[in-house]
């Protein structure tokens, strides 16, 4: 019989659970709102339960333990969601399940995903970043995920401030941090509560937001030296947005080093919604084929 392959992609909203099969088709699908864990995980565990497979990906929002020399391993560490914080999500799901299990963020499958099989296809590395109600970094390096004690938090670099740039920053830690700048709350607060896709495409602002986005490659680039940086989220919709982190980064960068033409290497996504359930997937079968 040929086996079946699971996915959890959580996020803060929701949670989507996928199965699929052998070839990556994808047989099931269901979305939960994230509510409280009892609620929320009770639903999780009852689709695979009706669906059970021989492996599982998982991408969980965070800050999430990956270090699996730590006693909380597993766990949802540090979240304002109220009942997730702390919460041992992979161990409730071993528990239940007993199968091999990949357990990272929501942002490194999503690069996992769109190295694969999306914007990143043919390269061994990549960034993925999603701007949204955060901003969220990811990576895959020589192939395999970025994973140190725990795992990069590439929204909350410190830049240096666009000069018409008054606004305090949203981020309750670090103020004007890259998320407290540029998230869509960031961008709606900076612009007096207007919706962040009702502010006009040409205004001032998406000026900035492109200022600090440009900065952030630049900082990943210098960094990392990945072959591609990936757009996803929300407010990566405003496609304005990629001429002008283009232009910022070639000027930021000053001629330094030389990177891919910048027009294939700060890209939006090509997976849109389904980089993480797909990055989840092929984490699933790797994990399986190597226990
Ligand atoms: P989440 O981060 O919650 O998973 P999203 O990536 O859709 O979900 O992010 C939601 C945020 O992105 C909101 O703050 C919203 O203002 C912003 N957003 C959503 N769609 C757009 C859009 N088309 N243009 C600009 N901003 C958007
Ligand atoms: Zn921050």
């Amino acid at each position: 019989m040929s086996k079946l392959y699971g996915a959890i992609e959580a996020g803060g909203t929701k949670f989507v659970c996928a199965v699929c099969d052998e070839d990556l088709n994808i047989i099931k699908r269901v979305k939960i709102p994230t509510t409280v864990p009892a609620e929320t995980m009770t639903e999780v565990f009852k689709f695979f339960t009706e669906n059970p497979v021989s492996a599982m990906g998982i991408g969980s929002f965070g800050p999430i333990d990956i270090n699996r020399n730590s006693a909380t391993y597993g766990y949802i560490t540090n979240t304002p969601k109220k009942g997730w914080a702390n919460y041992n999500f992979l161990g409730e799901m071993k528990a239940r399940f007993d199968i091999p299990y990949v357990w990272t963020t929501d942002v490194n499958v999503a690069a996992y995903g769109e190295l694969k099989r999306g914007a990143a296809q043919g390269e061994d590395s990549c960034v993925y970043l999603t701007v949204g109600t955060g901003v969220g970094g990811g990576a895959v390096v020589n192939g395999k995920l970025l994973e140190g004690f725990g795992h990069p938090e590439m929204g909350h670099i410190i830049l240096k401030r666009h000069p018409n740039d008054k606004y305090k920053g949203h981020c309750p830690y670090h103020h004007d941090c890259l998320e407290g700048m540029v998230s869509g709350p960031a961008i709606e607060a900076r612009h007096h509560g207007v919706k962040a896709y009702d502010i006009p495409k040409d205004d001032e602002d998406w000026q900035i937001v492109a200022y600090y986005l440009a900065q952030a490659c630049l900082d990943y680039t210098l960094i990392l030296s990945p072959e591609k940086i990936i757009f996803g989220g929300g407010v990566s919709k405003q496609s304005q947005l990629f001429p002008l982190i283009r232009q910022d980064f070639k000027e930021l960068m000053n001629g330094y080093i030389k990177t891919p033409a910048l027009d294939d290497y700060i890209v939006h996504c090509d997976l849109g919604d389904d980089a993480g359930i797909t990055g989840c997937l092929l984490l699933a079968q790797e994990i399986e084929k190597k226990s």
